[in-house]
């Protein structure tokens, strides 16, 4: 057993990133401040195949500050889906805890969780997952329909977060009439209709080709400069560039965060 006694200087330190293979840090020796939105505390998630068990996230620790943009970046079956689902409150850690706004989800029964999901997260796919003959409008006021908001101020909310994406002036069209960054552009309006406190994109710009693909991340760039929390999930180290931080996910760890400038 190691006395923290023994260890004068360590409450000194502050250094977030204390040496490798340190005990998890001691939480009460974290300053008072803000907490962070998102924040995940010893996760892992196993999954069960008949008689053999894939851990595919095996002690996670990440927090996400509210205002930052943050890539999720590795390379297939590193457990990005995996991580973008818990964070997304898709999913529960199988140990560990994630919190949003310092608040343990574990408590919430499902009906309360895909609640507060609705209300806290707007969700971005790589295959947009659009209403086919659909109008771009009613597609993105979809959202604001179930949680109850009267057809006027759907409509005026929808066009409103269509005009943010350059978009307005297709409202009328349905998904097939659009190329597909512009179909990404709805689906980025949808995701923003309800006010979340986070955009969660995973491979938004899979799809796309290269110049479509860099104006969706400009898009989310934008959205982030106004203050949004955006995480985004990808493989792409290009498509990674535009966040402020890169998470480094590898063998179901989170093997190295990067710092931009
Ligand atoms: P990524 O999104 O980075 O490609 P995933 O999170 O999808 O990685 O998967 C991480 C690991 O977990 C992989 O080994 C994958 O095969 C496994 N896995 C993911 N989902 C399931 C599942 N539902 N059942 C069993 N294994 C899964
Ligand atoms: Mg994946």
């Amino acid at each position: 057993m190691i006395s923290l006694r023994a260890l004068p200087g360590r409450r000194r330190s502050a250094a977030p990133d204390a040496a490798e293979g340190a005990p998890a840090p001691d939480l009460s020796a974290v300053p008072a401040r803000p907490e962070p939105l998102i924040e995940l505390r010893g996760v892992s998630r196993l999954y069960q195949l008949g008689n053999v068990t894939v851990a595919a996230l095996r002690g996670v620790d990440l927090a996400i500050e509210r205002g930052e943009f943050v890539a999720i970046i590795g390379p297939s079956g590193s457990g990005k889906s995996t991580l973008m689902n818990l964070i997304g409150l898709l999913d529960r850690p199988t140990t560990g805890a994630v919190l949003l706004g310092g608040r343990s989800v574990s408590e919430l029964d499902d009906d309360a969780l895909a609640g507060l999901r609705s209300r806290a997260i707007g969700f971005v796919f790589q295959n947009y997952n659009l209403l086919p003959r659909t109008s771009a409008l009613d597609n993105v006021a979809t959202p604001l329909l179930y949680q109850g908001v009267p057809r006027k101020e759907r409509a005026e909310r929808a066009r409103e977060s269509l005009r943010l994406l350059g978009m307005e002036e297709r409202m009328g069209h349905q998904p097939s009439e659009l190329s597909g960054g512009q179909q990404q552009r709805v689906a980025i309006a949808r995701a923003l209709v309800t006010r979340p406190a986070l955009i969660l994109a995973d491979e938004p710009t899979g799809n796309l080709d290269s110049a479509s693909g860099a104006e969706v991340m400009q898009q989310l760039r934008s959205l982030h400069d106004a203050g949004r929390t955006v995480v985004l999930i990808t493989h792409d180290q290009d498509v990674a560039q535009f966040a402020d931080r890169q998470v480094h996910v590898r063998d179901g760890l989170v093997s190295s965060v990067g710092l931009a400038a």
